[in-house]
């Protein structure tokens, strides 16, 4: 099987060739462009971008992989959760190269991808097992709302397609926090404000400024960013009396203040993963006993100090960690291309009509689109 992946849900461009065979797989190519780090992502000028660049993106991706568009077997493209207008623009694509041949198409869901990407570089990880998505928003800014309902997810994943959602943010995602106060704290967001605060954390002592852990008192698995955003945004403006915008206080900073802020952020942000995690253990193995294995994937899971504690929860629980190396956490076209395969391995694919135009709804949009049905501890969930 050699497919292409198209991704275009957000901010990023990116296309990639894989071939599989029997069990083994190799990539082919990988082409990424990256639009925008800054702010957050308007809808139209992404799109614009991602238009820009979707053709030689893709055309590079196969060069790269020695393929054309014929010695394809399908076309995977990522149809949801993100903005409409950016998914539109992978999916005209994915129609045309499909079109073009009459090969199969697959429409994927953005986060599924993410969690089943650790299934291509984890060969012993089978069905049922538990997944923690954290990352941002597809929609920051502009669309959040109309989005999935936010991209900080515990999921149970029974079988291929079939997902059970324990938990789920009630306002921000860990990665929008993160990318927030990068920015208050005046750092560099080109390589994205989560690394770079993981970077700035180091350097402090995670003990040295006290904030709550979110949702103490609510016994369930969904997660709140938004309260931690507000403390460290006070904790922030409190070290300048006199200046009540974050950008301006951190400014009058030392470097070493700043770290602090950092470390102590990341320290109970972290805790309140480890939290979330440790409840959602109990009823996943509630639901499925036989689950080996704690997935952790998203942007957010490139951080080390994540990765580090979260090990750690699974140790505890006689569960074994997989992490996907950070070039396959953040979002990128091989987690496409993976999620691709496993559908069409199953059979699970469209097939266009002969010379199907770009405009043909072969494939519909799913800006929306939640990844399985809610769970609630005590409701009991059947097959
Ligand atoms: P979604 O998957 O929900 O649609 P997205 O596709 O925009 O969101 P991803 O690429 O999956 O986002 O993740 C991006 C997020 O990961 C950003 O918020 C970024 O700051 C965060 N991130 C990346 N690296 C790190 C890191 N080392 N530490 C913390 N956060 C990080
Ligand atoms: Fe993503």
């Amino acid at each position: 099987i050699v497919i292409l992946g198209i991704e275009t849900s957000c901010d990023d461009t990116a296309a990639a060739v894989l071939y599989y065979l029997f069990s083994d797989y190799l990539f082919l190519s990988i082409k990424e462009e990256l639009l925008a780090q800054y702010g957050g992502v308007a809808p139209k000028m992404a799109a614009e971008a991602h238009s820009l660049v979707i053709d030689q993106v893709v055309k590079q991706a196969l060069e790269n992989a020695n393929m054309e568009e014929n010695d394809l077997s399908a076309v995977a493209v990522t149809i949801g959760p993100g903005l409409s207008l950016c998914l539109g623009v992978g999916v005209r694509k994915a129609r045309q190269v499909a079109g073009k041949f009459t090969l199969p198409i697959i429409g994927i869901h953005h986060m599924e991808a993410h969690a089943l990407v650790a299934r291509m570089v984890e060969k012993e990880l089978k069905f049922p097992f538990l997944v923690l998505l954290i990352s941002d928003y597809a929609g920051s800014l502009t669309d959040r709302r109309s989005t999935s309902g936010g991209h900080n997810l515990l999921i149970l994943a029974r079988d291929l397609g079939h997902y059970v959602q324990l938990g789920t943010t009630i306002d921000d995602a860990i990665g929008e926090a993160y990318d927030k106060i990068a920015r208050w704290l005046g750092l560099d967001m080109r390589k994205g404000g989560g690394a770079a605060l993981e970077g700035l954390a180091h350097e402090g002592d995670a003990d040295s400024i006290k904030f709550s852990v979110p949702m103490k008192q609510h016994k369930d698995c969904n997660f709140s960013y938004a309260g931690l955003k507000t403390q460290v945004r006070l904790a922030i403006e409190s070290s300048n009396i006199n200046m009540s915008d974050p950008i301006s206080s951190a400014s009058c900073l030392d470097r070493a203040s700043r770290a602090n802020i950092a470390a102590s952020f990341q320290r109970v942000a972290v805790f309140h993963l480890e939290e979330r995690c440790e409840r959602a253990v109990k009823w996943a193995l509630n639901i499925e006993p036989s689950i080996k294995h704690l997935v952790v994937s998203g942007g957010v899971a490139s951080n080390q100090y994540v990765r580090t504690r979260l090990d750690h929860v699974a140790r505890k629980n006689d569960l074994q960690l997989v992490c996907p190396p950070p070039s396959l956490c953040t979002d990128n076209g091989v987690m496409i291309a993976w999620t691709g395969i496993e559908h069409f391995r199953l059979g699970r694919f469209e097939i266009p009509p002969p010379a199907c135009e770009p405009e043909d709804s072969v494939l519909d949009l799913r800006p929306r689109w939640p990844l399985g049905e809610e769970y609630s501890e005590g409701r009991s969930t059947s097959r």
